[in-house]
């Protein structure tokens, strides 16, 4: 069973094919049977946390953001959240994950709508589906530069 927050299956392959089974930010090439393992290894990055937003509690309600299981909430990062690009983008440099859509902020613009700096695909929007549409690059970028 896919556990709350977490990508199907069918949705880890969507995104694995959209982003040509490379890391969307230094666009490494990776091994699809890799997956999880810390170096030479990739993960889907959330764009949108799973834990970000939700109540006073801090708890979020279920299913109160749909989005974040979509492929527009998804894209393969090497590493891990603590090592290579994805740890990057969760940890050493958060600034440049907002800047380039790597990582979205709740509650301002839904992932499908954020666009990201794709190394395959130049700047994007990710749909829900598992496709992408060419986008405008954000203000952002020369922040990020
Ligand atoms: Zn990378």
């Amino acid at each position: 069973m896919t556990k709350p927050g977490e990508f199907s299956p069918d949705v880890v392959e969507l995104i694995w094919i959209r982003d040509g089974g490379a890391c969307v930010d230094c666009g490494m090439p990776q091994v699809r049977e890799r997956r999880g393992e810390a170096f030479g290894g990739w993960s889907i990055q959330h764009r949108e946390a799973r834990g970000a937003g939700g109540t006073s509690k801090g708890a979020v309600r279920k299913n109160a953001r749909p989005w974040l299981v979509l492929a527009s909430n998804g894209a393969v990062m090497c590493g891990t959240g603590v090592t290579g690009c994805h740890g990057r983008a969760e940890t050493k440099d958060r600034r440049r994950a907002f800047d380039l859509g790597f990582a979205v902020r709740p509650g301002v613009r839904r992932p499908a709508e954020m666009p990201i700096r794709h190394a395959l695909h130049g700047w994007v929007t990710l749909t829900d589906d598992g496709d992408w549409e060419p986008a405008e690059a954000p203000e952002e970028e020369a922040i990020a530069a």
